[in-house]
């Protein structure tokens, strides 16, 4: 009998510890829940705050000449003012006038050429090159007419000359590398002749002769008496236009291009920037002013 009992105690025992088992389990489970709801909770908060203190930037409304093909941002000013003076250009033609200088006084705002920029300089009637200066590395272009190039522009030259002979070309360079002197000389001798106004429409001013480069070229043909009007209809102009870009040249004075070079066209006028360059401005139809503005000097 007293056995009975204790076994029935021991069972009793055991049943409510098994209980107080049950509920300690329950009891920690719950306490863990409330700390991840606590945690979560504290995020969603810090979010919150940190979405207070930064708030979200309001969208910078776009100016109306950024999305331009050779849009430059730092003559955003420039383009609001030359617009406002010219009224009723369209966006890539004021972006176009901008980068050309068009809204600088030619001969006037100029600045010395950068000379680092090496076969790509730009020499036009707003950069120039000092009195003294000349190229160091000239090569005689004897064998295919007068003067010098530079190194590059006679090795790209002598390949082009060869590619328009074997089409049954024949071209001749009247002149090439002219120092200022040389410059000098033609550009009074116009200005005597025809007065500076219209001097300035078809020769350089000295120093700021592309030809002082030694990056420039003249072409003729042998049968011609007067290449500056005759060169425009021979079937070496002809040839020119279509291949010269292969060997990295551009005619660098079109009538198309005449207000931003401020030159008339020259048909027998080729300046060298290398095969790339003279694609590039072929296929897009720039001047190199546009070019140097956006691709070089950039
Ligand atoms: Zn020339």
């Amino acid at each position: 009998m007293k056995n009975r009992k204790l076994k029935t105690s021991a069972k009793l025992l055991l049943f409510i510890l098994l209980i107080l088992l049950v509920i300690i389990v329950f009891l920690l489970f719950k306490k863990d829940d409330k700390k991840d709801t606590k945690k979560t909770n504290n995020n969603e908060q810090t979010e919150n705050n940190n979405k207070k203190e930064k708030p979200s930037e309001p969208v910078k409304p776009k100016n109306k000449y950024e999305d331009g093909k050779y849009y430059l941002e730092k003559n955003l000013e420039r383009y609001e003012n030359y617009d406002n003076a010219n009224p009723g250009l369209c966006r890539d033609e004021v972006i176009k006038r901008v980068n050309s200088g068009l809204d600088k006084t030619w001969y006037v705002d100029v600045e010395p050429t950068d000379l680092s920029k090496g076969n790509l300089v730009i020499v036009n009637k707003l950069h120039y090159v000092d009195q003294n200066f000349e190229p160091d590395n000239l090569v005689s272009m004897s064998g295919y007419g007068n003067g010098y190039l530079v190194k590059d522009a006679h090795d790209a030259y002598v390949e082009l000359y060869n590619a328009a002979k074997a089409d049954g070309m024949n071209l001749i360079i009247t002149t090439s590398y002219r120092n200022y002197g040389f410059q000098s000389t033609l550009y009074y001798n116009y200005v005597n002749r025809d007065g500076q106004e219209s001097a300035d429409t078809y020769s350089a001013r000295p120093g700021y002769s592309e030809h002082h480069t030694g990056l420039a070229v003249d072409l003729s043909t042998p049968s011609l008496t007067n290449a500056f009007t005759e060169f425009i209809y021979t079937d070496e102009y002809k040839w020119m236009q279509n291949n010269c870009y292969k060997y990295g040249f551009i005619q660098r004075y079109t009538d198309e291009n005449q207000y931003i070079t401020g030159y008339q066209p020259e048909a027998w006028h080729y300046r060298y920037v290398g095969k790339d360059v003279a694609k590039y401005i072929y296929e897009n139809n720039i001047t190199y002013e546009e070019y140097y503005a956006y691709f070089v000097e950039k």
